[in-house]
């Protein structure tokens, strides 16, 4: 997995930010560090992964996170999709492979890639802290892999922007969070 994200300025929208204050997952229960203690990245994976909870219970037919398969993320995924704030051009647009345009264009906003990527490396490693077994780890699973590269390759095309590694200037770690804004 590569947490290296170039979409720093895209952001995950809470698609709860109207429902009261997400509660702590129940597994949590050991850990009693204050919240203020915890890294911004510590606290981004909480963030997505009580998301993640309330879209299971919001669910119908409603689902447990046992019974959750890599199908269910990507239905997941593509849920988020509609908070997304990433134009992504379509093929017949004027504007596709464009990084630029220079005018508005009614092609639909979705996801930014890297958002995406790092959101599933939290939720993946989230999964694990919960008591998940690695080997059922759905966020893990290789429809979730090539869904994500596939997404990385249509953005690619459709937005003009390369992925590929650059030269590693700075250890991986550096790479900005994608964020859920804090409950408002
Ligand atoms: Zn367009």
């Amino acid at each position: 997995m590569d947490p290296i994200s170039q979409e720093t300025d895209q952001e995950i929208t809470n698609p709860f930010a109207i429902t009261t204050t997400p509660s702590p997952p129940p597994s949590a229960a050991s850990s009693s560090s204050s919240p203020t203690t915890l890294s911004r990245y510590e606290n981004q994976k909480r963030r997505d992964w009580n998301t993640f909870g309330q879209y299971l219970r919001n669910h119908r037919p409603p689902l447990s996170l046992s019974r959750c398969s890599g199908a269910h993320v990507l239905e997941f995924l593509r849920y988020l999709d509609q908070f997304g704030k990433t134009k992504v051009h379509t093929l017949l647009c004027p504007f596709f492979g464009h990084p630029n345009p220079p005018a508005p264009c009614p092609c639909p906003l979705r996801q930014a890639w890297g958002s995406l990527d790092a959101l599933i490396g939290r939720l993946r490693a989230a999964y694990e802290e919960n008591g998940g077994r690695p080997e059922a780890n759905p966020f893990g699973a290789r429809a979730v892999r090539l869904y994500l590269r596939e997404v990385r390759d249509s953005q690619s095309k459709a937005r003009g922007i390369s992925y590929e590694k650059k030269k590693r200037k700075r250890p991986a770690a550096a790479a900005e969070p994608a964020a859920f804004p804090p409950p408002s």
